[in-house]
């Protein structure tokens, strides 16, 4: 009998658990379908107020002051608005945002140096025995670890800017870590150059919409380092003849850059996948022999196994090879004064830090003297020592985050703000209706789960 009221009770539990669900997720798809028809029945008008309603090439555009994401919906929240998923054609996005300060369009771009300009591309370096690692996409959470690696190495490299790409607000704001990334890499002995102010296609955009791409990111990059780079890096490499992209980037005075080594890192960012990145690399650079041979390398900051296994794996392949780590003008033989063009209008970040005293003087106090063997504090600074621009919390000069980042004495060197290691921002992820036909599923084997436990605890009791 006991057995007979358990199965009973098992299989009432569970269809009313099952019933439940289904009838919600059956509800949740009408509603979606309404949502969707609303959406096209306010497709026709000129400012609908609704969000969620679908935006892009068939839907049109969202209203005034929301965002198109990805997936095609209007909406405000960051995954809505950041680039480059956000739809720039179909409603707002942090795209739109404009640096502070003069525009940097009337500013001269004669073509210097040897290093030929767009519409020429760029994919190899040209001085024997250098390696030029380049990293996209960045600043990032990761880019602090990279900077330290790199300084452990002393090995300099070249970092492709991009403004204001995956939520991470704008790289010259200076409540956000970044500019002090942008300014630690110059200190460093790195070459800044552009991946454009929000990673957009640049074969798909207009001319008009091109130039803005480079002269933002050029504005916010001369907002913190006072110059900004003639030498760039097309996002997704993409630049297509057709297009008129290489003759605008020309025109704007712009080396146009590839690479000969792709690591496809950005496939690989997981601890049992990148190996395929270090085979990649491996099998490139042993194809020559350093006394001929140059390398140019692509990764991006942006990956967390690019920064903490495979860029040691290539600076030690580098060495052990004999070859040499360097900046991309080097590797180019381009001297140092050809990779920026200076902005004669702009103080440069000296005179906007003198703005904020509180946070503490940059250059060394009058009554100090610089350490000649590596301590810090009151009295000597860090500044000018071969030992490190940083004061670290232990009283000791040097470049690493630990010197850098949290403890930093602001008043005995260089401080770079950490880069916070909380949030989405950098999630590629977004929540589409995939995620919440998922949480569909998910309700479904909740309910069946508590029905079957309700329908043990009863058979128990009996
Ligand atoms: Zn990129």
């Amino acid at each position: 009998m006991r057995v007979y009221s358990f199965f009973l009770l098992v299989v009432i539990f569970g269809f009313v658990g099952l019933g439940t669900a289904f009838s919600s997720a059956i509800t949740r798809q009408a509603y979606s379908s309404q949502e969707e028809t609303i959406g096209s029945q306010l497709e026709s008008r000129d400012a609908p107020q609704n969000l969620d309603y679908k935006c892009g090439p068939r839907w049109g555009k969202c209203p005034s002051g929301t965002c198109c994401s990805s997936a095609g919906f209007c909406g405000t929240t960051k995954a809505h608005c950041r680039s480059p998923d956000c739809m720039i054609d179909y409603g707002q996005c942090d795209a739109h945002r404009v640096p502070g300060g003069p525009p940097t369009k009337d500013i001269p771009r004669p073509h210097i140096g040897l290093v030929p300009y767009g519409p020429r591309e760029i994919r190899s370096c040209t001085v024997p025995g250098t390696v030029a690692l380049t990293f996209d996409d960045g600043p990032t959470r990761y880019t602090g670890d990279l900077l330290d690696l790199l300084d452990k190495y002393e090995a300099p490299a070249t970092f492709f800017i991009t403004g204001i790409n995956n939520g991470k607000g704008q790289i010259d704001d200076d409540q956000l870590p970044w500019a002090s990334l942008i300014e630690r890499m110059v200190l460093s002995g790195h070459q800044i150059a552009s991946h454009t102010w929000s990673h957009e296609d640049l074969s798909k955009v207009t001319s008009a919409q091109r130039i803005e791409q480079l002269e933002r990111n050029e504005a916010a990059l001369r907002n913190i380092i006072g110059s900004f780079p003639t030498y760039m890096r097309p996002p997704y490499s993409s630049c297509l003849p057709r297009s008129g992209c290489r003759e605008d980037l020309g025109k704007l005075g712009y080396h146009i850059v590839l690479y000969d080594i792709d690591t496809d890192d950005y496939k690989n960012d997981d601890p049992g996948l990148i190996q395929r990145s270090k085979d990649i690399f491996d099998e490139s650079i042993t194809s020559g022999s350093p006394h001929t041979k140059s390398w140019l390398v692509i990764g991006h900051d942006a990956h967390e196994q690019t920064v903490h296994n495979l860029t040691e794996h290539m600076l030690q392949a580098i060495f052990r090879l004999g070859y040499r780590p360097t900046t991309l003008g080097d590797c180019l033989g381009d001297p140092r004064d050809n990779w920026y063009r200076k902005d004669s209008r702009w103080p440069g970040h000296t005179n906007k830090k003198k703005k904020k005293p509180k946070k503490g003087p940059k250059k060394s106090q009058p009554h100090q003297q610089i350490s000649v063997d590596g301590t810090c504090g009151a009295n000597y600074t860090c500044f000018g020592s071969p030992f490190g621009l940083c004061c670290g919390s232990f009283h000791a000069c040097g470049n690493t985050t630990q010197h850098c980042g949290a403890g930093c004495q602001k008043d005995a060197g260089y401080c770079a703000i950490e880069a916070p290691h909380n949030g989405d921002a950098w999630d590629p992820k977004f929540p589409s209706r995939k995620s919440e036909a998922g949480s569909d599923l998910r309700t479904v084997e909740t309910a069946a789960a508590t029905s079957l436990c309700l329908a043990l605890l009863v058979a128990m009791w009996m």
